[in-house]
């Protein structure tokens, strides 16, 4: 039998869609997909921290286009560029607010950009009614650019101390997304601004 490594076997146990294929086949589909065939053809272990590295990248690949392809991440992609748990998740911050942080990643929070889907209103015409300023109301308008929460934008950029003035709309997503709890504190309280104006309700 061909040697192979306990981590070699974990990723033929992920790749179980392969079924109904003989084990030492499957083992080798999967050392060909990751472009580690030839340690099969020479019987060779293949060492941990190679197979470890090939599956990482294969998965940034398919991760990256993945991305690509989803309208949604169009705010996500602007400050993502790897694979790493997100900040927000590590941190002990209240439940609502990290949840907030979440649906503005994926691109569900619910500003017209998202919500215009639902009455298949064009792009275009998913204007931002709480400032009325005839901009489309996408998470770059909502954190960066609507004056119904200058207060609350300015704060948030004091409170991480960085002079956003200098910064491009990509470092400024990269930065307020590596404050996790200024930036919850944020759209919780935009949001809540927000519902007040368009809805006169808590
Ligand atoms: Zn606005």
């Amino acid at each position: 039998m061909h040697q192979f490594t306990v981590y070699g076997y974990c990723v033929y146990c992920v790749h179980m869609s392969a079924r109904g294929h003989t084990w030492s086949r499957n083992v080798k589909k999967i050392l060909t997909d990751y472009g580690l065939i030839r340690y099969w053809n020479e019987n060779q272990p293949v060492p941990l921290d190679m197979a470890k590295t090939k599956i990482c990248e294969q998965f940034q690949n398919d991760w990256e286009h993945h991305c690509a392809t989803k309208p949604k991440l169009r705010t996500y992609i602007l400050f993502k560029n790897d694979t790493n748990v997100a900040t927000h998740i590590k941190c002990n911050m209240q439940k609502y607010e990290r949840s907030l942080i979440s649906q503005l990643r994926l691109g569900i929070l619910p500003l017209r950009i998202e919500t215009g889907r639902f009455s298949n209103l064009d792009v275009h015409d998913r204007k931002c009614l709480v400032c009325n300023s005839d901009e489309v109301e996408d998470e770059k308008h909502f954190l960066f650019d609507c004056n119904h929460y200058l207060q609350e934008r300015d704060r948030m950029f004091q409170d991480i101390g960085v002079n956003f003035e200098n910064l491009n709309v990509e470092e400024r997503f990269k930065a307020i997304f590596e404050h996790p709890f200024k930036l919850g504190r944020y759209v919780k309280a935009a949001m809540y601004k927000r519902r007040q104006q368009l809805y006169n309700a808590n």
